[in-house]
């Protein structure tokens, strides 16, 4: 039988939530971690306040996993806020002393923090605090942050003034949510490169990283947390925010809207799925082809591939098929568990490829290495051609700020000319989306509120001595 293996994606990063002002915070917090289930599937945690006292659970795997043991009364009996994290590492190995959310006791306080994003300055700021003497647990930026935040903290204040200035001496991308017995606070990096929503439910406030999470429990989306803001929420409710800091332009992950964000939320006032077809329409108009079918490699290039569709008018079809519940293994955060997980299925229907001209729309293409075997698989099922057009323009750099790429040398647009691509990959053509082309299919805010470096390598926040070797550490494949 033919299979299609599925491992050269970039890798997702982390999603986090917290709900404050709600009885059963810890439950909806769980749910809200289902709905950002995709950013990261190797741990899972929950922090919440009951009755004044906080209480911390986390584990290694899905969420599903992981809390399945509780009893019921750990959910049942009455909390006040909760913040809650999922898990892929981006900065810091796979192991529980990295899950998140990350608690430390903070002179009369107990501080929990939930983090989205890599710092750029992580690596120097963990040598020098190292050089101060400071124990750390893990290697995460996350407690970095809490590090640098105890060493500013003035004796019997509340902690938001102490983080806030730690995370004025933190450089890169953060989306954060952190909880203590003062209430809870929310807070994005002046970029905003990672998103972070803010929603109310009855008397709650909810944060999530996209807005499905807030869809998970019925809560309504209020807006963004904005690039550079600094939102309290305290016990009784009320809400105060405070730009903390500015950076002058926004860099929004393009590729969340391109790849990693789920199609049925709003990233960056935006609809997923919206953007999605654009892009295809886009490419269609940029880069046309004589062919039968446009076809999707699932899940990623489906509404790019029906975009396309629809602008080129050649008939649409599902000729691959994918198996859900395995779930998305790429994602595995070392070489042993992705060599395992290789084995993923998608696979080809013959009675819709034999014959046909396939045009197959993608939503990347990395190392290569699985774009080839692709191919080879729907020839082998009989199609006469396949053409790919890829919804997005080649990666040539790495990301700094909490996507995890390769390094630049395992890039294959940075070693090759997009003709030589179509060689190795052995399609009859290739073609993909410009960066002009992508940037156009955003509606709600302008092209230079995005960042778009590991298609341009125009970095907006300068990686620091230290982050390099942090990211290439993790992405052994
Ligand atoms: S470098 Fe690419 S993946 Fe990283 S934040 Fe920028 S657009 Fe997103």
């Amino acid at each position: 039988m033919n299979t299609f293996l599925e491992s050269d994606k970039p890798k997702d990063h982390c999603g986090i939530f917290g709900i404050a002002n709600h009885p059963q915070a810890a439950d909806l917090t769980r749910l809200g971690l289902y709905a950002l289930q995709h950013r990261g599937q190797e741990s899972a945690g929950i922090f919440l306040l009951r009755n004044g006292k906080c209480e911390l659970h986390k584990g290694m795997g899905l969420v599903a996993d992981v809390f399945r043991k509780l009893p019921k009364e750990w959910w049942k009996t009455p909390q006040s806020m909760a913040i809650g994290h999922v898990r892929y590492s981006t900065a810091g190995s796979s192991s529980l002393v990295n899950a998140q959310p990350f608690a430390v006791e903070f002179d009369k306080w107990y501080l929990a923090l939930a983090h989205n994003g890599t710092l750029t300055n992580g690596g120097a700021l963990r040598n020098q605090l190292k050089q101060n003497g400071a124990i750390l647990q893990g290697n995460t930026d996350t407690e970095v942050v809490l590090h640098v935040a105890a060493r500013n903290h003035r004796m019997g204040a509340k902690p938001w003034d102490a983080l806030k200035t730690a995370l004025k001496s933190v450089a890169g991308a953060y989306s954060i949510v952190a909880s203590c017995e003062a209430g809870m606070v929310a807070a994005r990096d002046p970029h905003g490169f990672r998103p972070l929503v803010m929603g109310s439910l009855d008397q709650a406030v909810v944060f999530a990283s996209e807005t499905t999470a807030l869809d998970m429990i019925g809560a309504k989306y209020e807006r963004d947390v904005k690039p550079g803001e600094f939102i309290i929420v305290d016990n009784n409710g009320n809400i105060e925010s405070e730009m903390f800091t500015f950076a002058g332009r926004k860099a929004h992950c393009i590729f969340e809207l391109v790849y990693f964000a789920r199609p049925d939320g709003l990233v960056f006032e935006e609809s997923v799925y919206e953007v999605r077809k654009a892009l295809g329409r886009k490419l269609a108009e940029e880069s046309p082809v004589d062919a039968d079918v446009v076809m999707p490699v699932p899940d990623g290039g489906v509404y790019a591939a029906l975009g396309f569709a629809e602008a080129s008018g050649l008939p649409f079809d599902l000729g691959i098929m994918r198996n859900h519940y395995i779930g998305r293994t790429f994602i595995q955060p070392n070489h042993e568990a992705r060599v395992s997980a290789l084995r993923i299925k998608l696979n080809p229907i013959s009675e819709a490829i034999k014959g046909k001209r396939v045009c197959l729309i993608e939503d990347s293409i990395v190392r290569g290495n699985t774009s080839r075997e692709r191919v080879r698989t729907l020839r082998d099922c009989g199609a006469k051609e396949v053409h790919m057009r890829v919804s997005c323009p080649p990666h040539i750099s790495p990301c700094y700020y909490g996507i995890d790429f390769p390094n630049k040398e395992e890039l294959i647009a940075n070693n090759y000319e997009i003709d030589e691509i179509a060689k190795l990959i052995q399609v009859d053509s290739l073609s993909y989306l410009s960066l002009s082309g992508m940037l156009s299919c955003v509606k709600n805010s302008t092209a230079s509120d995005y960042c778009h470096a590991c298609y341009s390598g125009e970095y907006a926040v300068k990686p620091s001595l230290g982050c390099e070797r942090e990211h290439v550490d993790d992405v052994d494949e």
